[in-house]
Formats: C-alpha cells, sequence, structure tokens
C-alpha cells in the first residue's frame, strides 16, 4: 500500500482508474516483507557461520568440527558466536541509505562504506580497502573504484567484494529490473570496477529479485536478460548452474566468478535455507562470503521458510536486518 500512496505523487494528473491501476500492480509485485527478511538473515547467517572458519580448508574444518552446523565463537578474527563481518556490514550500510534516502545515492552509500572503514573493521578486502582510501582522498565515487582497478593486475581485480554486500538493491528494486541492474553495477563500481564483479552484482540480484517475484529459474532468466552483455567467462560458468556442475569441482576462492558459481550451485540444489549456507561454508576457503552469497539466495528461494531459532539467537543485528528488509520491501525506492 504504501509503495502505491508513494506512486501516486507523480501522477497528480491521474484519474482514479488510473490510480487503482497502479496500486493493483505495485500489489501484486512488491516482495513479501518475511521473504525480503530471509533475504538479508540468511546473508548474516551465512556470514557468520562462515566467520570462524574463513581461509581454512574443507578438510581442516571437518577435522576440527567434523561439520560446522553451529554459530562458533572464536575461530578466525576471534570473535563471539552471531558476530558478522564485511560482508554483512556493508550490506546494512547499503540498506540503511536506500531506507534513508528512499533512492540509490552512490555518494551516501561511498560515505557510508568509507565511515565503516574509518572504524577500523577486523575484516576487509584489499581492494575495498584501497578504493575508500582513494574515496577518502577526494575522488568522486564514481571514479574512485575505476582508479583503483586500472592498477591492478588479472587475478587480483575481480574480488567478490561487491557480490557479497549487494542484495539489498534486489529487495527495494525486485519490481523494476532496469533499475536493479544499473543501480547493482554503479554501486560494485564504487570499490569493484571490474565488469565480471558490476555484472555478477546485476545477474546475482536478478536472480535473487526473480525469486522475490515468484519465479522458478530466475538465473536462467537473468542471463537470457543481462548474459548477452556481460563477461563471457562469468555466463559461462554461471550458465552451467545447476544441471551441469561438477559439487567436487567448485571452488571457493575470492574470485567472483568462482564465488558466484559456487555460491549459486549451493542455493539453488539445497532443500532449505539451512543446508544451503551448511554445505557453502563447510566448502572451505573464503567460507564467510560464499557462506553470506548462498544465504542472500537461499533466503529468497525459500521465501516463506524461517532459519533456526538456534542462529538468529545469537545472530549480530538481527533486529535491524530483519527490520531495514522489511522497509525496503514496503517503501517506495525511487529508480
Ligand atoms: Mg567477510
Amino acid at each position: 500500500m504504501l509503495r502505491a500512496e508513494k506512486n501516486l505523487r507523480f501522477y497528480p494528473e491521474s484519474g482514479s482508474q488510473q490510480c487503482l491501476y497502479l496500486y493493483l500492480v505495485k500489489w501484486v509485485t512488491m516482495p513479501s516483507p518475511d521473504a525480503a527478511a530471509n533475504v538479508m538473515l540468511s546473508l548474516a547467517c551465512g556470514d557468520a557461520l562462515g566467520r570462524p572458519v574463513e581461509f581454512q580448508s574443507a578438510d581442516a574444518i571437518a577435522d576440527r568440527h567434523g561439520t560446522v552446523t553451529e554459530m562458533l565463537g572464536h575461530g578466525t578474527h576471534g570473535q563471539p558466536a552471531g558476530t558478522v563481518t564485511d560482508d554483512t556490514d556493508l550490506a546494512l550500510c547499503i540498506a540503511r541509505s536506500l531506507a534513508e534516502r528512499e533512492t540509490f545515492d552512490g555518494q551516501d552509500v561511498a560515505e557510508r562504506f568509507h565511515g565503516w572503514y574509518e572504524d577500523g573493521p577486523f575484516d576487509i578486502g584489499l581492494m575495498t580497502a584501497d578504493a575508500l582510501r582513494e574515496f577518502g582522498r577526494g575522488t568522486s565515487w564514481r571514479d574512485a573504484g575505476r582508479n583503483v582497478w586500472q592498477h591492478r593486475q588479472e587475478g587480483s581485480n575481480a574480488g567478490n567484494g561487491s557480490v557479497m554486500r549487494c542484495p539489498p538493491y534486489a529487495i527495494a528494486f525486485a519490481d523494476d529490473s532496469e533499475t536493479l541492474i544499473r543501480v547493482s553495477k554503479q554501486s560494485s563500481a564504487i570499490t569493484h570496477y571490474d565488469s565480471r564483479c558490476t555484472y555478477g552484482c546485476a545477474i546475482l540480484n536478478e536472480t535473487i529479485a526473480g525469486y522475490l517475484r515468484g519465479e522458478n529459474t530466475p538465473l536462467a532468466t537473468a542471463l537470457d536478460y543481462i548474459g548477452g552483455d556481460a563477461p563471457d567467462e562469468l555466463v559461462e560458468a554461471l550458465r552451467v548452474v545447476p544441471d551441469l556442475v561438477d559439487s567436487d569441482q567448485l571452488n571457493t576462492t575470492g574470485y567472483v566468478v568462482h564465488t558466484l558459481q559456487t555460491a549459486l550451485y549451493d542455493a539453488l540444489t539445497a532443500e532449505s535455507i539451512e543446508e544451503a549456507i551448511v554445505t557453502a561454508v563447510n566448502r572451505g576457503g573464503d567460507t564467510d562470503t560464499v557462506g553470506a552469497v548462498t544465504g542472500a539466495v537461499a533466503g529468497a528461494r525459500f521465501g516463506d521458510e524461517s532459519l533456526p531459532d538456534r542462529w538468529l539467537d545469537v545472530l549480530e543485528y538481527r533486529d535491524d536486518l530483519e527490520l531495514l528488509a522489511k522497509a525496503l520491501a514496503t517503501t517506495a525506492i525511487e529508480a
């Protein structure tokens, strides 16, 4: 209802028939607040479940823990159980910006990222740190990521630092693919300018948005819609998900193509959000980020499912994540 009322402001001359039409269109395409909350909460659960075992191999995790199914304290980064990392912190920056500005405001998003960087987070990616330093020196949010990218070698220029934080846009613009794709790419480029990162965010967000719209195969639809413009390497890696993927051959590095292929496979083949996240985290490697991306997709796919209470009870920022997600699902965010 809120979305419809706000849209009417832009059609002051509209007659009652057109007003009713707008109301109905917005009503049927609004994401469910519960499914939207699942996207954000599942992203954070994947991040927090993976955080204590980040950088460990699958074998090392199995030797030490068997299968990680509970929120563990200590471990990598030495934090209490349920603590999230940069993946969730930066997704919260985006969600707060969208909720407060009621539009995509790249300057505001970059300022929130930079404020977080200045607080000295315990987990931060190299490209993100470099780009936010560049922004802090006065470079525009539109140029900071590109300036950093131009000086980096292949192999260290396309990390997963923007796909892990981008899902709030999929909630805010679930019913507007054109805006969702544009904004996903612009927001990525603040720190991650490489086209595998910008298009990776667009394809990931279109997939999440498709699930929120009730579609059955939104990854295939997203690739058909966006894939013609996206880098071949990215499209070819995602075209095979899930049917033509050998699960044992999936990679869990910080390379954006690896992260998206693995996370989408685990999210699309699991029977529940919990199974998707547990499978992703126990693969080892970049566990928090693969877990976070897997969680965001699985949260949308299983929009009416509940996450385990034993996870939610200790999850940092639980209330903020839920409230912001529901706000983005029910507020008109301008294109
Ligand atoms: Mg992290």
